[in-house]
């Protein structure tokens, strides 16, 4: 049977995405020299496509027989996808350590679990009123429009949807979730997620928007996306020129470790923010990779630099074939309390835990108010000077 497809649309949105990308503005517009990110890489040459299989990995990392063998087990059951940009922040490809590498290359770790390790830890499916529209909060839904992205990173909490076949909602199912947020007045935000929807076929995703941002009631529609980390080229001029319509637009970001912020991926960012789109970010604690006070404190800096508001650093979900990224919730604490009074408050994100199967974000912070009676409240400062505020009574 023939896939329901909107004008315009091809039935095939190819898979893995390739480098020929057209209207290449991310990288032109900042006059951004290529062989530069190719000679940090210590790579000869880059790969013209995205690395899709173990056996192209093997071509740039040295991999053992035994390893071999593992990784392609692990490939068979969670997707392999490296963009050749994000393959060239690598600094040194056969450093099993590198903070990028550990967030694309698979590592043998994914192949043991833990009993509290969930394929859904967040129970998005028994919050979801369609096949793909989440509704946990009061004022708003989660629509969960693709299950593809440019990279698969290894800690995705949502890896159930690429995990073997993706398998792409049908227009038929994001209108009945559009209906659904239609009939339902006390939404008014939509969270457009997946996957990735900047990797939807441009006619689609402005057919998604066009719809939300129709919805009366609905006053603010968020992106959620990787793609100015991963493959920032993919941030072109004729998907700004579609962004740019929607002013009900807002955009959450991933970046996890500093040197993710390149002239590259900057320049992606510039891109959207000409065309009026707030940008925050969400980064994920990773165990070797951000769970440093200075590397979560020079990430956050760098992300204000480049007008990317830090917002939340979210605990690492406990997601099949992910252990090995989770550190103790002591972790999240001590770097906000590292950060806090010692930064400007607008560099420093908040600490939250999703909850276990839907019950939903919790802020975790450090403990700064010590004693309380109705008049007075015994305060700690950043410097850890204990001291007495009147708390004036209420009415
Ligand atoms: S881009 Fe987001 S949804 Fe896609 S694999 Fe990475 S974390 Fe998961």
């Amino acid at each position: 049977m023939e896939k329901e497809t909107l004008k315009g649309e091809s039935q095939e949105n190819d898979h893995p995405p390739d480098t020929d990308v057209e209207n290449n503005a991310c990288l032109s517009e900042n006059n951004v020299n290529r062989d530069s990110a190719v000679i940090t890489a210590g790579l000869k040459s880059l790969p013209r496509k995205s690395i899709a299989t173990v056996e192209q990995l093997s071509k740039f990392i040295n991999f053992d027989d035994t390893t071999r063998k593992a990784l392609n087990e692990i490939v068979k059951k969670y997707h392999l996808l490296i963009s050749p940009y994000y393959l060239s922040l690598i600094k040194d490809l056969n450093d099993e350590n590198d903070p990028i590498r550990k967030q694309c290359v698979p590592a043998i770790e994914e192949l043991f679990g833990n009993a509290t390790e969930r394929i859904d830890p967040l129970g998005e499916k028994e919050t979801s009123v369609t096949n793909i529209l989440v509704h946990r909060y009061p004022d708003r839904v989660l629509l969960i429009a693709t299950s593809r992205c440019f990279m698969y990173c290894r800690h995705c909490t949502r890896k159930r949807l690429w995990q073997n076949n993706n398998v792409e909602p049908s227009l038929a199912e994001i209108r009945s979730s559009l209906d659904y947020v239609r009939g339902n007045e006390s939404i008014r935000e939509i969270i457009v997620s997946g996957g990735d929807p900047l990797t939807l076929n441009q006619e689609r995703l402005d057919w998604i928007l066009e719809e939300a941002s129709s919805i009366a009631h609905i006053q603010a529609i968020r992106i959620g996306t990787r793609t100015p980390v991963v493959f920032p080229e993919k941030i072109t001029k004729s998907l700004c020129r579609i962004l740019g319509k929607y002013n009900k637009l807002w955009m959450n970001i991933q970046f996890n470790h500093p040197r993710e912020i390149t002239p590259e991926s900057t320049g992606a960012c510039r891109m959207l923010q000409k065309c009026g789109i707030p940008l925050s970010n969400q980064t994920v604690l990773l165990k070797g990779i951000n769970d440093s006070p200075q590397v979560m404190k020079e990430l956050c800096q760098k992300l204000q630099a480049i007008r990317v508001r830090p917002y939340y650093i979210f605990q690492c979900d406990e997601v099949v074939g992910a252990s090995h990224f989770r550190t103790s919730i002591f972790k999240g604490i001590e770097i906000i309390e590292h950060m806090r009074g010692h930064t400007s408050g607008m560099c420093i994100p908040r600490f939250v835990v999703d909850g276990p199967n839907g019950k939903g974000k919790i802020p975790l912070d450090p403990q700064y108010m010590l004693s309380i009676t109705p008049n007075k409240v015994i305060l700690r400062n950043y410097n850890n000077e204990v001291f007495e505020y009147y708390n004036p009574q209420s009415d």
